[in-house]
């Protein structure tokens, strides 16, 4: 049965196909829909490591991430609860400003790098942050977060997974979180009342961040670093079992009852308290 005369479905495709194609032009001219597509120009596979892709420029930052990405990847899977599930790309970036035009951030964003779906972005800010040559770290916190997006899906990781654990386990894996707020300042802080808001679960469709708290960044990632390495020196078993439990998809927070034998508030305030008691 046709709905409508010849002419005006001929029409309703065209307005149809005209209304799509204007959805997809202004999907594509967002600088993170294009990454997300791999529709990036100007980069090619490194020969000696094909996962690494550099831009014209930036081919000693790429042979030294071409050279730490074995052993990255290996302590992410140690970590994490097994193999990545799927090949990626490491991007590297020749200038910073390339960087944020790609990744649709502002120039003056302190961002060295970033996980966007299938892929990895590498500033060269990674190899000069705040005095510290951090490749190799920035590295391995962006697998992390690549490593639990392949595990769950990133609808799954960004309604179950709460960003400090995100962060927190991130930070603990690469060793990062520490270059601007040192463990003596975050603990001055929780101890002060002025802790990260301890969500149960994530939030759609994005994160919670920190600053709608009024907490800047790099004392939130301080924070998550040392609530995460609490929760594995209280149990480094029921620490990994958590983390398999987190990376094969569980509700996060029956993982984290189920793991440590108390709710997140419960653990967080033994954490507190061992601030307190410990050294100073
Ligand atoms: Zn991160």
């Amino acid at each position: 049965m046709r709905i409508l005369p010849r002419r005006k479905t001929t029409w309703a495709i065209l307005i149809g196909a005209g209304i799509l194609g204007a959805a997809a032009l202004l999907l594509l001219a967002q600088p993170r829909a294009r990454a997300a597509l791999r529709l990036v120009r100007g980069f090619s596979p490194l020969d000696v490591e094909r996962r690494v892709w550099l831009e014209h420029g930036a081919e000693d930052m790429a042979g030294a991430i071409a050279a730490a990405l074995p052993e990255v990847v290996a302590r992410v899977e140690e970590c994490q609860g097994g193999p990545f599930e799927r090949s990626f790309r490491v991007y590297v970036c020749a200038s910073h400003e390339s960087f944020a035009r790609h990744v649709g951030e502002p120039v003056s964003s302190p961002v060295r790098g970033i996980a966007f779906l299938w892929d990895v972005w590498v500033s060269p800010k990674a190899f000069s942050f705040h005095g510290r040559d951090t490749h190799r770290e920035a590295l391995t916190h962006e697998l992390s977060h690549l490593h639990l997006g392949q595990k769950v899906g990133w609808w799954h990781r960004t309604k179950e997974i709460p960003s400090w654990f995100q962060e927190g386990l991130a930070d603990w894996v690469a060793g990062t979180g520490d270059e601007q707020v040192s463990w003596r300042e975050a603990r001055e802080a929780i101890l002060a009342g002025r802790s990260l808001e301890l969500d149960e679960s994530g939030r759609l469709p994005f994160p919670k961040r920190p600053e709608t708290y009024g907490m800047a960044w790099p004392m939130f990632h301080m924070q998550a670093r040392m609530f995460v390495e609490y929760l594995r020196s209280r149990d480094a078993h029921a620490f990994e079992g958590f983390v398999m439990a987190v990376v094969g998809g569980a509700r996060f927070r029956s993982a984290f009852e189920d793991a440590f034998g108390e709710d997140l508030s419960a653990v967080w305030g033994d954490f507190v308290q061992s601030l307190e008691e410990g050294p100073g």
